[in-house]
């Protein structure tokens, strides 16, 4: 019997996370979308310069994509509409590095979590990144609430070993805050970075308006975080060595 459902017409917000080259003229795109997470998608002939799925295919173009869907098979895109050009951030090498980044390493966390939020919180960076904000500070925020989702999230609501909220410093290996009593040989961290590190961990990204944060202080954030990915994560990123060749 012959299941009509198996290819259905679907509209979904999104983003296209990669592609590779297909046939003369078209692409497979690969969208992330909040309600199906990543599509591989044939865009037919996108790469003539009068494709109307030119732009949509493009790499990180951000809309609503209109397509024959097919559940664990390659859907085909039919037409999209932009949401916003993230001209600023297309323009920027430095932009467009931290979104090639962002991009990679939400697909890598969705892999694990299958969680809808990570969309989300992807949107959500990209949007404050073409808004101006600064793009490491944006994409540390975004790797420290990821953690939770790869199951190694820090604890910075207390000491790690006994809760007590008047904590020295933050120890890697043991997971999070320490106080002066479960202090070993891990060296004293800056308070503003503590309390930063907290602040990154709770934030809720879209409602940022005002990053005004010390250079020295938001790269010892930087160290710290790109220091337990590279430790704890498992997870390793391409893009992530052209980031840290730029910082
Ligand atoms: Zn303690």
């Amino acid at each position: 019997m012959l299941l009509l459902k198996e290819v259905e017409i679907i509209s979904v917000d999104g983003i296209v996370v990669s592609s590779t080259p297909f046939k003369e003229n078209s692409k497979i795109i690969n969208i992330f979308t909040k309600e199906k997470g990543i599509i591989g998608c044939v865009s037919k002939g996108c790469k003539k310069l009068k494709s109307p799925l030119r732009l949509i295919s493009e790499n990180f173009a951000y809309g609503t994509f209109h397509l024959y869907y097919k559940e664990d098979k390659l859907s085909t895109l039919i037409d999209g509409d932009i949401k916003n050009y993230l001209i600023n951030s297309k323009s920027d090498i430095v932009k467009i590095s931290y979104l090639s980044y962002l991009c990679e390493l939400s697909v890598n966390v969705y892999k694990e979590s299958e969680s809808e939020d990570i969309y989300s919180l992807l949107e959500a960076a990209i949007l404050k990144i073409e808004e101006g904000y600064n793009p490491q500070i944006i994409t540390n925020i975004i790797e420290l609430q990821y953690l939770k989702y790869i199951g190694i999230d820090l604890n910075l609501d207390g000491c790690v070993v006994c809760g007590n909220n008047k904590v020295v410093t933050l120890s890697l290996s043991k997971g999070g805050y320490i106080c002066s009593n479960h202090r070993t040989n891990e060296p004293i961290i800056d308070e503003k970075v503590l309390k930063l590190l907290r602040l990154y961990n709770y934030v809720d990204i879209s409602k940022i308006t005002n990053l005004d944060i010390d250079n020295s202080i938001s790269n010892e954030i930087n160290r710290l975080i790109n220091e337990y990915y590279d430790e704890y994560s498992g997870i390793n990123i391409k893009s992530k060595k052209f980031l840290k060749d730029l910082e």
